[in-house]
C-alpha cells in the first residue's frame, strides 16, 4: 500500500535518489498491527510441517529474485554486487535452515501422581526492527523464527534501507495468507511508534545500544518481551605464533568486509610486540590495493560508508586520531564526502586504550593495531569496555589459542576464523551489546513462550 506520502532513498555512492519510498502513517501502522492480529489464530493453528511448507516456498521465491533483490541493496546501501548476492543468498538458507530445528514439548513429570508437560507457544505479533547494513539479512534472522514458531510479523528496515524488504513484501504477498507478514517503512518517528504500539506480543530489535535501551524502555510499558542485538566493538588478539602471511588476508576482511559496517567486524586487533611490525605492513599492503568505489560503476571490493550519519560518525573519530596525533598507517581523515561517502580503509598505529576510537563503536572501514606483550594484559583489554558481542583469537597452537578464547568475554568467541554465523547456532551479546539471543534453538525459544500443563492424576484427597 503507498504511503499517505513518501521520503527520499539515496545512493550512498552517488548521493542520488534511487527512490521514494512509502511514509507509513499511524492509521497505516495500525491497519498492518490488525493484519498480522487477524492473521495469527490460523497461523498459529497450521501444523508445523505446514509452516515449514511456506517458509521453503518463500526461500525459492527469494532464490527467483535474489538479482532485482541484490540491485535494490546495492543501490540502497551501497556495499559491491557479489556481498548483496550472498546477503539475498543468506535469507533463503536461513528460511531453509530454520524450518529444521524443532520445538520440542518437554515431559516434566509422568507417574500414578502427575502428568507435567511444558510446550512452546507462539507469542502472537512480532515487531522485527532492522538496522541498514544488511536490510536483508538482518530481517532473515528474525522473520525464519518468528515465523516457523507461529507468530506473524510486522518488519521496519531502516529508513536508510527500506526498499529490499518492500520488495520482499510484495513478492511474498501472494505466497503467504494475508496478513503474516507486513512491511512498514517510514522516516522520523515510526520505530518508537512500533514499540509504543499495544498490538505487539514481542519486539526484536537489532540496531545501536543508544536506540535499544529506548526500545526496551518502551516495551516496558506493556512488558513486552525484547530481544536486543546491539553494539560491538570486537577485539582480535593474535598470538606470537601466528602465520603473519596466511592470516593477514583473513584479518583484513575480517574488518573491512562490508566496509566494517558490521556488528561482529573486528575492530581492535591485539597483535603481539613480535610480530607487529610484519602484520601491521601486511595489512598496509593488503589496504594499498583494496579498490574503493560505486559498486554500480564497476566491479569494486568496498563500497562507501552506506548514509550521512554513519560517514560523519567516522569521520569525527577519525578526526579525534588527526588532532591526537595518532599515526595513520594508511586512510585516514577522508577529503570530501559530497561525491559519496568514501572511506579508505584506514589502519590506526597503536593508540591508547583511553582514546575514543578505541573506547566507541565505529562501525566503518577502520581497524586499529593494537601493540601487546603480555598475554594477561592483551585480554583484561580486550574485555574491557561496555560492548561484548565477538571476539576472536589466531593463533598456530589451537588449543593455546582456545584456552586464551576461554577467557574472553563475548557472545560469540572464535578460533582462527570471525563472525561465522548458521541458523543452528545461537548468537548475542552480553553486557551492553544486547540481550537474548537470534537463531538456533534459544533463538527460536524466543519467539515462544513456554505453557506448562498438569494433570494430577492421584492422592489428592
Ligand atoms: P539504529 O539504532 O539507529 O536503528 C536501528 C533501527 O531502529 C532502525 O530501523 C531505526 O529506524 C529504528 N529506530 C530508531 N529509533 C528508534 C526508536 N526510538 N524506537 C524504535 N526503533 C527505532 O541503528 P543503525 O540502523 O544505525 O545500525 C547500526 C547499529 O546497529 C550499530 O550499533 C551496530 O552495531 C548495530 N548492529 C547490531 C547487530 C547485532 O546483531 N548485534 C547487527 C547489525 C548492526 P530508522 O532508521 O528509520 O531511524
Amino acid at each position: 500500500m503507498a504511503g499517505a506520502s513518501t521520503f527520499t532513498v539515496l545512493n550512498p555512492a552517488t548521493g542520488q535518489v534511487v527512490a521514494d519510498a512509502p511514509d507509513c502513517t499511524r492509521e497505516q501502522l495500525d491497519e498492518a498491527v490488525a493484519a498480522a492480529r487477524d492473521a495469527f489464530p490460523n497461523w498459529a493453528a497450521l501444523d508445523v510441517a505446514e509452516r515449514r511448507r511456506f517458509l521453503a516456498a518463500m526461500a525459492d521465491a527469494v532464490d527467483v529474485h535474489t538479482p532485482e533483490l541484490a540491485d535494490l541493496i546495492v543501490k540502497e546501501q551501497g556495499k559491491p554486487r557479489p556481498v548483496a548476492v550472498a546477503e539475498v543468498a543468506g535469507l533463503s538458507f536461513w528460511l531453509r535452515e530454520t524450518c529444521g530445528l524443532e520445538l520440542t514439548e518437554t515431559v516434566n513429570q509422568d507417574d500414578a501422581e502427575r502428568l507435567s508437560v511444558t510446550r512452546h507457544l507462539p507469542l502472537g505479533v512480532v515487531a522485527a526492527i532492522t538496522p541498514w547494513n544488511y536490510p536483508i539479512g538482518q530481517a532473515s534472522f528474525k522473520i525464519a523464527p518468528a515465523l516457523l514458531a507461529g507468530n506473524t510479523v510486522v518488519l521496519k528496515p531502516s529508513a536508510f534501507t527500506p526498499l529490499a524488504n518492500l520488495r520482499l513484501g510484495e513478492i511474498w504477498r501472494d505466497l503467504l495468507p494475508a496478513g503474516v507478514v507486513n512491511v512498514v517503512t517510514g522516516s522520523g518517528g515510526l520505530g518508537s511508534w512500533v514499540t509504543g504500539h499495544p498490538g505487539f506480543d514481542k519486539i526484536s530489535f537489532t540496531g545501536s545500544t543508544q536506540t535499544g535501551r529506548r526500545v526496551m524502555a518502551s516495551a516496558a510499558q506493556r512488558l513486552t518481551p525484547v530481544t536486543l542485538e546491539l553494539g560491538g566493538n570486537d577485539a582480535a588478539i593474535v598470538l606470537p605464533d601466528a602465520d603473519v602471511k596466511e592470516l593477514a588476508p583473513q584479518l583484513f576482511w575480517a574488518a573491512f568486509a562490508n566496509s566494517g559496517q558490521i556488528c561482529l567486524a573486528t575492530k581492535r586487533l591485539y597483535i603481539h610486540e613480535d610480530i607487529y611490525d610484519d602484520l601491521a605492513g601486511e595489512l598496509v599492503r593488503l589496504a594499498e590495493q583494496v579498490r574503493v568505489g560505486d559498486p554500480s560503476a564497476g566491479e569494486v571490493d568496498m563500497g562507501p560508508v552506506s548514509n550521512l550519519r554513519q560517514y560523519e560518525t567516522v569521520v569525527s573519530l577519525l578526526w579525534d586520531c588527526q588532532e591526537q596525533d595518532y599515526r595513520f598507517l594508511t586512510g585516514g581523515v577522508p577529503e570530501d564526502g559530497t561525491a559519496g561517502y568514501f572511506v579508505a580503509p584506514t589502519l590506526v598505529d597503536n593508540p591508547p586504550e583511553s582514546s575514543r576510537i578505541v573506547r566507541e563503536e565505529q562501525f566503518g572501514p577502520v581497524l586499529l593495531l593494537l601493540k601487546y606483550r603480555d598475554i594477561d594484559d592483551a585480554v583484561a583489554r580486550a574485555n574491557a569496555g561496555e560492548y561484548a558481542l565477538g571476539a576472536s583469537v589466531w593463533g598456530a597452537d589451537a588449543q593455546a589459542a582456545q584456552q586464551v578464547a576461554a577467557r574472553l568475554d563475548a557472545g560469540t568467541v572464535w578460533v582462527n576464523e570471525v563472525m561465522h554465523l548458521h541458523p543452528r547456532v545461537p548468537f548475542g551479546g552480553r553486557k551492553q551489546s544486547g540481550l537474548g539471543v537470534e537463531s538456533g534453538l534459544a533463538g527460536l525459544l524466543e519467539f515462544t513462550e513456554a505453557q506448562t500443563l498438569t494433570v494430577r492424576r492421584s492422592g489428592w484427597q
